[in-house]
């Protein structure tokens, strides 16, 4: 047995399991709050402040585009319920004054934005009178400056290098385990999952399955802050080999496999992400609010109140209302055949009424227990020319191939990208045992 290695790399990002399931939970949360607008006092995000104070500053001499030698600077990042007002009076900011910013922040970057856990500065010239400027650094990638004497407010984005990487790994176990083992981070195992989620089953992946991508690195200042695009995946499944190439022009932008059909299928298989199936389509099941047999003729898919809730594909939304039984649910039609309907909804999405037009992939609504339910989920119905359906076991319409007057373009990038992946050694594979 060996272990594999990484290709080329600098991959800072090494995070124990725990960590990315925090950072799964926190996006959910972070999402959540966002919807809710709480405003101040401003809402706590995970406890990774220390992460953020440490990228703020580390030489006080340019940043933000002034001389900090100029200015007394304080940096620290934001407490949870920490109101704005709590930061700026101390630098002799009046309410009125903090009042008149909020305003003029509204178009930029709302000050209802401001999150716990991110790093801020705020830059004063003379000490004996109020401060000149409170800087909020969302993420590396950009920066916001509050002029505090002149209520004028910039959001600034950082020039960002891209910079071309591979990697590769044999399974061990979970597709999760060897990622962290190399110490891949969560948003290229994230990215891996979106191209291939169609055509690999990741929660039933092997011992030997391997894979190969090529994506690019994001750099600001020499720092790596993140994964850009993924140009492409290759992953062996049971033996089988799947690619997917990340292919964009004027009328496609998407993942392609190597005969140019589209990755991503008509219908999502889930209208939530990490979720589980907690109670399958069954036309003679005991209903457990009821207390009797009755048909359940969706599926269940459990998951924490407040979660989002994705249109499986494109189509209008022909119904979002109340009943006793569904509560809060949204119906949509994709065509002439096929409808969903979505229940037990928490909350509608902002924008989603009768008549709006959906995507695929485009959130409708959250998580809750509306309606008969036990618990917090979403029951999922498929509608196949008005009765319904498991969709489970449904032959959904495939999705449009890629024009035939695309496809020499669409080869090229492939051949290209094709050949670095297959250029990547995986190195020695424990065979899969036989039987
Ligand atoms: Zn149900």
């Amino acid at each position: 047995m060996r272990s594999v290695g990484i290709r080329g790399s600098k991959f800072r990002f090494a995070r124990s399991s725990s960590e990315q399931f925090n950072s799964i939970l926190c996006a959910l949360f972070l999402a959540l709050l966002m919807v809710c607008g709480c405003g101040q006092p401003i809402a706590p995000t995970d406890q990774g402040s220390s992460e953020h104070r440490m990228m703020l500053l580390p030489d006080l001499n340019m940043r933000f585009g002034f001389d900090l030698n100029r200015f007394f600077v304080e940096t620290d990042s934001i407490k949870p319920n920490q109101f704005l007002a709590d930061i700026l009076l101390p630098h002799g900011m009046s309410y009125r004054d903090i009042a008149n910013l909020s305003e003029a922040a509204e178009d930029v970057f709302s000050v209802k934005a401001l999150r716990a856990g991110k790093g801020y500065a705020v830059l004063t010239s003379d000490t004996t009178k109020q401060a000149d400027y409170f800087v909020y650094e969302p993420n590396r990638l950009r920066y916001v400056i509050y002029d505090l004497k002149n209520f004028e407010v910039s959001q600034i984005e950082r020039p960002v290098e891209r910079r071309p990487n591979s990697a590769q790994g044999v399974i061990e176990s979970s597709l999760w385990l060897t990622m962290m083992e190399q110490d891949l981070d969560y948003e290229l195992a994230a990215k891996m999952e979106d191209a291939l989620a169609w055509a690999v089953d990741f929660h039933h992946i092997q011992k030997g399955d391997h894979f190969k991508v090529h994506f690019e690195e994001l750099y600001v200042d020499g720092e790596r802050v993140g994964v850009g695009d993924l140009h492409g995946a290759y992953f062996s499944n049971s033996n089988n080999d799947h690619y997917a190439i990340k292919y964009a022009s004027e009328k496609y932008n998407g993942y392609y496999d190597l005969q140019g059909r589209p990755m991503k299928k008509v219908f999502l298989k889930a209208p939530l992400k990490y979720t589980r199936i907690s109670s399958s389509y069954n036309p003679r099941r005991f209903h457990p609010v009821l207390r009797r047999v009755k048909a359940h003729l969706g599926t269940d898919y459990a998951a924490p109140r407040g979660t989002p809730i994705y249109a499986v594909a494109n189509g209008r939304v022909t119904k979002r209302g109340f009943t006793k039984g569904n509560g809060n649910y949204v119906k949509i039609k994709h065509d002439k055949t096929y409808s969903t309907q979505y229940l037990h909804m928490s909350r509608f999405a902002k924008d989603v009424v009768k008549g709006t037009q959906v995507v695929q992939g485009q959130v409708i609504g959250y998580v809750g227990s509306t309606g008969l339910a036990t618990g917090p989920h979403v029951c999922f119905r498929f509608w196949k020319n008005g009765k319904q359906v498991n969709h489970l076991k449904e032959n959904l319409p495939e999705p449009e191939p890629m024009a035939e007057s695309e496809l020499p373009d669409y080869f090229e990038v492939r051949d290209s990208i094709q050949a670095i992946l297959d250029a990547i050694d995986v190195g020695e594979i424990i065979a899969l045992q036989e039987g």
